[in-house]
């Protein structure tokens, strides 16, 4: 395996595409905006220089790591010669159902087409292939270039032999994969997601305030930060999204979105991206201020 197409610059696709280049692959990083795909060129170079000050990787390697990467706005370009895909673009079902029909039919019936979705299921998206046994669940964190672990997601139809060659590939990449089955939130969001829902209903029936309830997870779980400023560092709007998978996908009223959750989403209060969640972002994140609406 020499060759990797990545979909989508964004966020994790660069991440993706980063780690790749440096563990020596040749990397086609496609997205339909040529802007999106300039940032992620410029993100990755920041980034190998953040690894070259920490002696991670030497200067050279950054050099090479960068001429291993080509970039390409159409996807049947970039993904001809691809050994594997690892499809990254943004979360919308109908998005990557039309992305695994044109990989299917632009890729060489031997490629194997894995997706860095949260939460969508992997069954489903490889049910629009002619090669659901070739479709995996490759589940970065992020940040992709920091964070070790793979969430390596089985479909109904994935064979034991997709598996293995993921899972031997993640450890090449210097990560660690862990093999999951296809479910709704896989592992880390089924379990991640309601402790956060859980945070935000503690804050809404008033059982304490924002930095208490951080507090207690950071000092009393040795969790690095609280399940309120990660709601803010994943987006609102992604972890309602996510929760609204699981209500669906199991049917069961314990993973009901907190209602103060969905107004804030509502209200376009998404957490750093937006400025302010439960915390306001506006002035940095070297000291945490909680949002106007949480003072007691
Ligand atoms: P993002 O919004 O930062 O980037 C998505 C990119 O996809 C954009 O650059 C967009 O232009 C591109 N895109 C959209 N349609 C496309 C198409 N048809 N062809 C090619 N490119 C297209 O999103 P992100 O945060 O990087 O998330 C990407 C995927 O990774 C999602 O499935 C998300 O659920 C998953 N994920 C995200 C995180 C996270 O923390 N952000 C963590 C794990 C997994």
């Amino acid at each position: 395996m020499n060759n990797i197409a990545v979909i989508g610059a964004g966020t994790m696709g660069n991440g993706i595409a980063h780690v790749f280049a440096t563990a020596g692959y040749q990397v086609n990083l496609i997205d339909i905006s040529q802007e999106a795909l300039d940032k992620a060129l410029a993100v990755i170079g920041k980034n190998l220089d953040r690894q070259i000050k920490k002696e991670i990787i030497a200067q050279e390697e950054k050099e090479a790591a960068l001429a291993r990467i080509s970039t390409f706005t159409t996807i049947s370009e970039g993904v001809k010669e691809a050994d594997l895909v690892v499809e990254a673009a943004t979360e919308n079902v109908d998005l990557k159902l039309d992305i695994f029909r044109q990989l299917d039919d632009s890729t060489r019936d031997d490629c194997i087409l894995a997706t860095n979705t949260s939460s969508i299921s992997i069954t489903k998206i490889a049910s629009v292939t002619n090669r659901p046994d070739k479709v995996i669940g490759m589940h970065f964190m992020n940040p992709v270039p920091v964070m070790k672990l793979v969430e390596i997601i089985r479909g109904y139809s994935t064979s034991d032999a997709t598996t293995e060659t993921i899972m031997t590939l993640s450890k090449k990449l210097d990560k660690v994969p862990v093999e999951v089955n296809d479910y709704p939130g896989f592992v880390a969001n089924r379990i991640l997601m309601p402790m956060i829902n859980e945070a935000i209903y503690s804050l809404y029936e008033g059982v304490a305030g924002v930095t208490e309830i951080d507090t207690v997870m950071k000092l009393g779980m040795a969790h690095p930060m609280g399940p309120l400023q990660l709601a803010d560092f994943i987006g609102l709007d992604v972890c309602l999204s996510i929760l609204r998978v699981l209500h669906d996908g199991f049917g069961n009223p314990k993973y009901a979105p907190c209602p103060l959750l969905v107004n804030m989403v509502e209200a376009g209060h998404l957490g750093v991206k937006s400025g302010s969640g439960f915390y306001d972002w506006n002035h940095g994140s070297k000291d945490l201020v909680v949002a106007a609406g949480f003072k007691k």
